[in-house]
């Protein structure tokens, strides 16, 4: 199958991720290394359907690797989700004789992308691109490391205001589903907890840690909330615990955006410059409907439906590790 393979269509879709202008450079570099024609979909899976679908030659994906965003745009398509509109798609890809996509984004993206490929019979490959590190498939993911640093820098510098006042800091990290950016955020910025969606802490047990950290004189504490936490974001707990606990004054900092944006670091331009480059010698060795993870630090493919449906967790001994750190 991969033989036949002449023009590649590439998009971002979902959720911008930094380090995403690096996978795209790779992915078009690769392909035309290997003389094949690459096309750029703007806007994601509504570009698709709309036909904003443009010729991509090496020298348009200069002076791109260091920039944060992505130059091809990102979108939601709820027009997608329907078999009128990914028929649009599909016409539109036609119209340009495209016989394979890659596709980064997160497992929404590539649950479009499989749905896509059966109907059409056409080969798809996803490359995972989102901050929250969530895919199964890949240790990680594009834009993930780089989400992590922007938090532990801000949580550092929270530090600095939490210990000169003695206060305690609920400070939200990104993560609906998946708390990958919040714990690894508070090994690395030191924190006294955390609160995920994979595990359950009680606001009893939190209030608990949290009044022993005072008997061992701890002056200030941070506390790293996931946003898709079972008890709130960062502002619910905030206030269920000083309802029970007055010993020091609170605060909330959520991080928000500031997680998807910057230049994405020097792990996340090497894992995507890896991972799109994997992408199209993947297709031209014939892999079709998977996704090119790295798993192990070496690239691999995984069926698009398994990176999807099965769950990816963070490691349960890393998080024993954070609570014995924070004693
Ligand atoms: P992130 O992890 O950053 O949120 P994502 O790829 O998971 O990224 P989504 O918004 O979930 O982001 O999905 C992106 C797009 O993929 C959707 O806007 C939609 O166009 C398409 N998509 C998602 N699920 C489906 C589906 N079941 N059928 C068809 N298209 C879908």
């Amino acid at each position: 199958m991969g033989a036949n393979i002449k023009r590649i269509a590439v998009f971002t879709s979902g959720g911008d991720a930094p380090g995403m202008n690096a996978a795209i450079r790779a992915v078009v570099r690769t392909a035309t290394y290997h003389n094949l024609h690459i096309y750029g979909i703007r806007k994601g899976y509504e570009g698709m359907i709309n036909g904003e679908i443009v010729r991509l030659e090496t020298r348009m994906v200069g002076n791109i690797m260091h920039r944060g965003g992505t130059m091809l745009k990102t979108a939601r398509s709820e027009r997608f989700r329907t078999p009128e509109g990914r028929q649009a798609a599909y016409e539109s890809l036609m119209a340009h004789d495209i016989d394979a996509l890659v596709g980064i984004g997160g497992d929404g993206s590539f649950t479009g992308l499989e749905i896509f490929s059966k109907e059409f019979n056409i080969p798809v490959m996803g490359v995972p691109g989102t901050i929250d590190n969530d895919l199964y498939g890949t240790d990680h993911t594009i834009g993930y490391d780089t989400a992590v640093n922007t938090a532990v820098e801000a949580a550092d510098k929270i530090r600095d205001t939490a210990d000169s006042h003695d206060r305690l800091f609920f400070v939200e990290v990104m993560g609906r589903h998946s708390g990958f950016i919040a714990l690894n955020t508070a090994i690395g910025s030191g924190a006294s907890s955390v609160l995920i969606p994979e595990t359950h802490l009680e606001i009893d047990a939190l209030i608990k840690m949290l009044k022993k950290g005072v008997k061992r004189n701890k002056l200030f504490s941070l506390v790293i909330v996931a946003e898709g936490n079972a008890n709130g974001g960062a502002t619910e707990i905030a206030k269920l615990v000083n309802e029970k606990f007055d010993h020091y004054d609170i605060k909330v900092t959520i991080i928000g955006h500031l997680q998807r944006g910057g230049s994405p670091s020097s792990f996340d331009r090497v894992l995507a410059s890896r991972l799109g480059f994997g992408a199209i010698e993947g297709l031209l060795a014939g892999e079709a409907n998977v996704m090119c993870g790295l798993v192990n630090n070496k690239v691999c493919y995984t069926p698009l439906i398994d990176a999807i449906n099965k769950k990816k967790d963070p490691d349960q001994d890393l998080i024993r590790m954070a609570e014995i750190l924070a004693l």
